[in-house]
């Protein structure tokens, strides 16, 4: 099934983003926890792409395996930094030979040990997106950035480089983690302004360690409120508090954002089933 078809009907969904083991480590660990997350039965499910294309054959076969054997709709993350065009074609050939119809379209990141020139077939994420509607048979998403992408001047022109992104024909967006939904709604207001219409899919991101906050800021420098930054203050030394803190906190932000009429929720649930069964039970209500 194609995800915005998924998102097309007039239901909440919640979905859930995992990660594969990475190709060097044999890590059945990280792997089984991706089925745990896929038995709770999300309205559909992203692997994501290692560094650089490092996981293929692993987000491959992990987004199949969600589909054939727990029969929820996957979406593969694909990237396109050091990719070349016959790359590129090959990956997009095993993911059709996969019945992988959905594809999450990135530029991703220089990998750290990327020797060379990594732009040179592609630049932007918007060349991957125009490449892969020309091979037909996948629906595309891409990525956003409502504090705006580290590498931009300014929001203004993000969001412009983002109209180009859904030209080239992303038909949706998933954006980047934030834990103030008034940074969301403003940046919602900000792309429909600039004329994007396809569906606009908020990351929430639960924050059950202390030490992820940190991560979470170097990555992507987002904002962590002053009231989260009590509770990392308060319950960071005790795990079990900790979690059950961040699980709290994320199902606020998610039933703030179902309130104000946002319907299609992503959640990265980092391979931690335990984290996102605690949420799919918050909302157990709500998303019937
Ligand atoms: P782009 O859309 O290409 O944007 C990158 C920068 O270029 C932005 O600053 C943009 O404003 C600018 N830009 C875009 N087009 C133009 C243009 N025509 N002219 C000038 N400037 C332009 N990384 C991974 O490696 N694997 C993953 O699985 C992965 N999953 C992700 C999932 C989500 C939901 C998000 C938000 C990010 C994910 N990333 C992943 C990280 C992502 O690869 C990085 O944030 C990367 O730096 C940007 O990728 P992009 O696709 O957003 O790039």
């Amino acid at each position: 099934m194609e995800i915005k078809d998924i998102l097309g009907k007039d239901k909440v969904t919640l979905s859930f983003e995992v990660f594969p083991p990475k190709q060097t480590s044999n890590s059945m660990e990280v792997e089984k926890a991706a089925y745990g997350v896929a038995e709770l039965k999300p309205s559909y499910m992203s692997v994501t792409y290692g560094a650089g294309g490092s996981t293929r054959s692993n987000t491959l076969r992990i987004a199949q395996k969600i589909q054939d054997t727990y029969g929820i709709t996957t979406i593969a993350h694909l990237t396109c930094v050091g990719a070349t065009k016959e790359s590129i074609n090959s990956a997009l050939k095993d993911l059709r030979e996969a019945g992988v119809s959905n594809i999450l379209a990135l530029r991703g990141d220089k990998p750290r040990d990327f020797q060379g020139e990594p732009f040179v077939d592609y630049h932007y994420a918007s060349e991957l997106v125009e490449d892969i509607k020309r091979f037909g048979g996948f629906c595309v998403g891409g990525a956003c950035y409502p504090e705006g992408h580290t590498d931009s001047v300014n929001k203004r022109e993000d969001i412009a480089n983002l109209k180009k992104k859904v030209d080239a024909g992303c038909e949706f967006l998933t954006t980047q983690m934030f834990f103030d939904n008034n940074i969301f709604y403003n940046f919602l207001f900000k792309a429909r302004e600039a004329g994007i219409t396809v569906p606009v899919i908020p990351g929430i991101m639960p924050i059950t360690r202390a030490n992820q906050v940190a991560n979470a800021v170097s990555l992507s420098g987002c904002n962590v409120p002053e009231r989260f930054k009590s509770i990392v203050d308060r319950f960071g030394d005790n795990p079990k508090a900790m979690q059950q803190a961040g699980i709290a906190y994320a199902t606020d932000q998610i039933i703030d954002l179902i309130a104000n009429g946002i319907n299609n929720i992503h959640v990265y649930s980092m391979n931690k089933p335990e984290v996102a069964k605690g949420i799919m039970d918050n909302l157990s209500e709500i998303i019937k």
